[in-house]
């Protein structure tokens, strides 16, 4: 399916609406959920369009997958994490919302769900 230039990440992107920056790279840009299911709950996009995972190049999987890894590192220090929760949703039926490639990166408490 076609990349649809007016989703909110890709006006995120532009400048065009705020976002709460965490990190960005060459490549990819981080920032915080606007609804958090955890705290520090962050997405990682890439820079470039791609719909979603099905649509994606493999340099922006890459590209995205190592900054995944950076933000992962990042919170469990941050949030002093037990561990983190990676989560990517492809097309509707596949839960996607925002038709951007992103990466939800959760971090995680022991014996503490997500909130809905
Ligand atoms: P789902 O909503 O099922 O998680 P997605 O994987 O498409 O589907 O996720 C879209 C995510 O984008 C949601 O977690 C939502 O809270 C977040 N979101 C929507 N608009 C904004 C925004 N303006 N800034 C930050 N995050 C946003």
């Amino acid at each position: 399916m076609a990349y649809d230039t007016d989703n909110i990440f890709a006006k995120i992107l532009r400048g065009e609406i705020p976002s709460e920056k965490l990190y960005e790279d060459d490549n990819t840009y981080v920032f915080m959920d606007i609804m958090p299911r955890a705290d520090g709950h962050c997405l990682v996009i890439p820079k470039t369009p791609a719909r979603n995972m099905l649509d994606a190049t493999p340099e922006q999987l890459a590209a995205c997958l190592a900054t995944v890894q950076k933000m992962g590192h990042a919170v469990m220090k941050a949030f002093e994490a037990d561990g983190v929760t990676v989560q990517q949703f492809n097309e509707a039926a596949g839960g996607q919302e925002v038709f951007h490639l992103h990466y939800h990166v959760l971090p995680r408490h022991a014996g503490v769900g997500l909130r809905p």
